[in-house]
Parts: structure tokens; sequence; C-alpha cells
């Protein structure tokens, strides 16, 4: 199987799967064509995965291409944006056909779901790697950027973090984590849901700050912080809590809450008068969404316990150059 016949087999699909009117021209040219909707602005994200890295060599190719598509719209997520379409670039140590099938069927599950077709891409020969690049589009005064949290505003967070971490742990054989099993834990990690609907309903209900949580709860809010020029109160008791979590020990309890990583899940800052906006964007994307803060003059997160005492934890967030 050559190169071209390679994308032919696996990646290119009839126009049909496209999202009528964004894409003009999809895979098969020089580039691709996108048409966002008049008065939007682009918004562009690329996230690479790499074996070894991000993930074990023998890892389910198919849960494998719908994480590889679900970390980047994650970002569109975050942004408040609308999927348009993927790029994808791929490098491969052989062309193997059941690998490749498994792969592309994962990943499209997950582009139909959020009408995002791949519209061009690069395969090349190299160790595994898998670089997606997301498109889409979002109006100017409604993008959820990081700088946009003022001091007072409400901090919350969807579903809940510290699954994927705690389905690492088992994987890794940490004896703290013994007891978590279960294929729900492992879906967490392989198989994140990214929150576009709840995003893109946030942007309407005048949420201001967003970022996806990819490295930890706590060092993702450290950016929003820090672009945003405020601090913030979390307060632990009120953050959502799995029940795979509930057995363990409290200091690997927060680890996992306050540190976790690949969680997925949206951490925003809303206005305090947008509090019933908030809820009906999390029912309209049938997405769950706790308070857990507040933004405050200064910098930095403190940390308090249900009397407002601070809880003592050392933030570590995740630095591939650390
Ligand atoms: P070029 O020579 O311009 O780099 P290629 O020969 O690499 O083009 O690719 C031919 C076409 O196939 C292009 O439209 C490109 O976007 C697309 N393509 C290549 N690899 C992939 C891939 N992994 N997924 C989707 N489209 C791809
Ligand atoms: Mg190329």
């Amino acid at each position: 199987m050559g190169e071209f016949d390679l994308i032919r087999r696996h990646f290119q699909r009839a126009p049909s799967t496209h999202n009528a009117g964004a894409v003009v021209l999809g895979i098969g040219d020089d580039c691709a064509l996108l048409q966002p909707r008049p008065g939007h602005q682009l918004a562009i994200s690329s996230d690479m995965l790499v074996v070894g890295r991000h993930f074990f060599a023998d890892v389910n190719p198919e849960a494998l291409g719908h994480k590889a598509l679900a970390v980047n719209l994650s970002d569109l997520a975050a942004m408040g944006a609308r999927p348009l379409g993927f790029t994808l670039a791929l490098a491969l140590p052989h062309a193997d056909d059941d690998w490749l099938s498994a792969f592309a069927s994962g990943m499209f599950a997950l582009a139909d779901a959020h009408a995002c077709p791949l519209v061009g891409g690069d395969t090349t020969r190299g160790p595994l790697n898998i670089c997606i690049t997301v498109f889409g589009e979002v109006l100017p005064d409604r993008a959820l950027r990081r700088d946009a949290a003022r001091v007072g505003d409400d901090l919350y967070v969807s579903g809940c973090t510290g699954e994927a971490r705690l389905a690492l742990e088992h994987l890794r054989g940490s004896d703290w984590a013994a007891a978590a099993q279960g294929a729900d834990l492992r879906a967490r990690l392989e198989r994140p849901t990214p929150r576009n609907a709840l995003g893109a309903s946030l942007a309407e209900a005048g949420a201001r700050a967003a970022i996806d949580v990819s490295d930890g709860l706590l060092g993702d809010l450290g950016h929003i912080l820090l672009a945003s020029g405020v601090g913030a109160e979390l307060r632990v008791a009120w953050l959502p809590s799995a029940p795979a979590l509930q057995t363990l020990p409290e200091k690997q309890r927060l680890e996992c809450l306050l540190a976790g990583g690949d969680d997925y899940e949206l951490l925003f800052t809303a206005p305090t008068s947008a509090r019933a906006a908030v809820k009906a964007a999390a029912a309209l994307s049938r997405t769950p969404v706790t308070r857990i803060g507040r933004t405050v003059a200064g910098s930095g997160v403190a940390l308090r316990d249900e009397k407002g005492q601070t809880v003592p934890f050392e933030a570590r967030s995740f630095d591939h150059f650390a």
C-alpha cells in the first residue's frame, strides 16, 4: 500500500460527510478551503500525541483515534468556538491496514458526532506521531479567552476531575490505585469527552475566561489567573469528586482532583450576574457544572476548606521540560 492508497483508503471520505457550507474543498488539493460564517473569527489549535510520551505503543488504535481528535476539539470547546474541520499529520512506522482502520474509525466517529470533517493532512514514515490541527469559528466578542477573568467572577468546573489520573496510576501499578479498576475509569483516560456543546453555550451565556483541564486543575487555573492578572479562592469541599476517588487516602484524592491531568473538563469564570445563564447552559448542553470558588484581587490560588481555613497542598502541574 503506497502513501496515496493509504490516504484514499483510510482518510478520504465522501463529501457528504463534510460540514456543509464551511468546507469548500477537502482532501486532494494543495490546500483545503474553509469558509467561516460572515463576522466570525477563525479559532485554530494543534495538539500532538507522541508514542511513549502521551500513550503506550500497544494502546487500542480505535481509542487513540478518538483521543487524538478529542484533545483538539477540547481546545475549541475551551474557546467557545464551533468546529469547522481538522487536518491530520501522521508519522507511521509501517502501514498496518488493521491498525489504520481502527484508528480512523475511532477518529471519524467523534468527527461525525461534532460535524467536524477531516480536510487534509500529511503522511510520512517515522516513529508513531499524531498531530491534529482543528479549525473553528467564534464571534469576536464571545471567545472565552484566558485573559478575560475579572475580580469577583465565579469559578466553575464541568464534570469532575481526577479519574483519568487514577486510571493512569492503575495502569502504572501504583499500590494506592490498586482498587481503581473498571472499564469506565479507563475510558476516562483513553476516550475523553470534549465539552463542545457546553463551551458553545457558555460563550452565549456570557462566561468570561475558560481553559480545558489537560495538565491538572490547579496548574490550568494558574494560566487563567496569570493571563487575567487575578487570584482565586478555591473551595476544596465543593470540588465534584467521582465515586472512584472516594475510597482514596485524602492526599491521593486531592492529588487526583487538583493535579490529575488528562481530564478535558472546562474550567471557567463568569460574572455572578450570569449564574442563571450558566445553569441554563449546563442544562442545554446536558453537562454537569459545579461552582468551585471565585476570583479575587491578587495572584495565585488559595485552597480553602468548608470553614475557610487554608488546605495544605503543594501544587505541581505537568510540564514536558521541567
Ligand atoms: P503535498 O504534496 O501538497 O504535501 P500530499 O501528497 O502530502 O500533498 O497529500 C495529498 C492530499 O492528501 C492533500 O490534500 C493532503 O491534505 C491530503 N492528506 C495527506 N495525508 C493526509 C492524512 N493523513 N489525512 C488527511 N489528508 C491527508
Ligand atoms: Mg504532504
